[in-house]
């Protein structure tokens, strides 16, 4: 794809999945990325989104919840059984938001319709600032590993292990978890967090954290009601390191 004549990019940026049954909606969203120097493939159900995202291995989907036969969250749950792509769902209601954040289906991001396109692509392009599992930015220092008991983060392979084995963590939920343990002990509020991981720019509702820890502490087979990991912070948000209430002992 060639990238329009005035655009700052000198090529294809990344490839992205739109997947959205109404047509005029995703040629909208498609030529926005297109515009922005994004190949672009463009499905109108979920059984297609499958069979694209397999052969195009998309950097970026955007998923509308809503699609005739398999819906949105069945197909973000199959993209995540291949593949690590930037999921960003889109949703008819905001509410609905916090039903997906019960069902735990592993997006990274939610855009509630009706949305501006400018917004989406910031989302996007915020997503896309972040390191990529690949680990091919130079990094002036090998960060070293982190341990919190029996869990190590390697920050510079972007990977985290408990009890020596690999936990298998989306992009989103390796940044959360990279946020957090970079400052054990220091409690995370939620805009503290999201300003971490998703950019000082990032609008939409704050919960999107809680999405995102209660993936890695299901992950992490970390109890919310007594967790090794993360604490919960009541009125304030997430932290790492030991805990302080007497009765935690035994954190190494
Ligand atoms: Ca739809």
């Amino acid at each position: 794809m060639v990238p329009m004549a005035g655009a700052e990019f000198t090529g294809v940026v990344g490839r992205a999945l739109v997947v959205e049954d109404e047509r005029p909606l995703a040629a909208l969203v498609a030529s926005y990325l297109e515009r922005d120097g994004f190949e672009v493939a463009q499905a109108y159900d979920g059984a297609a989104a499958i069979e694209v995202a397999r052969s195009l291995d998309p950097d970026v989907v955007v998923l509308d919840l809503g699609l005739p036969g398999v819906d949105g969250v069945e197909v973000c749950r199959r993209l995540r059984t291949f593949s690590d792509c930037y999921i960003v769902m889109l949703t008819a209601r905001t509410d609905e938001i916090d039903r997906l954040i019960g069902l735990s289906v592993g997006a990274d991001d939610y855009v509630s319709k009706p949305f501006s396109p400018r917004e989406l692509l910031a989302r996007v392009h915020a997503m896309l600032r972040r390191p990529r599992a690949s680990g091919t930015r130079p990094g002036p220092v090998e960060e070293p590993v982190r341990a919190f008991g029996p869990l190590r983060i390697d920050p510079a392979g972007r990977e985290a292990f408990l009890g020596g084995v690999l936990v298998a963590l989306t992009r989103t939920e390796f940044d959360v978890l990279e946020a957090l343990s970079a400052r054990p002990r220091f409690a995370f509020s939620r805009r503290q967090l999201i300003e971490a991981v998703w950019g000082a720019s990032w609008v939409g509702d704050e919960h999107l954290v809680d999405v995102h820890v209660g993936h890695l502490r299901r992950k992490l087979g970390d109890d919310p009601g007594a967790p090794r990991f993360i604490r919960t912070v009541r009125g304030v948000g997430y932290r790492m390191g030991p805990g302080t209430d007497k009765s935690a002992a035994g954190d190494a």
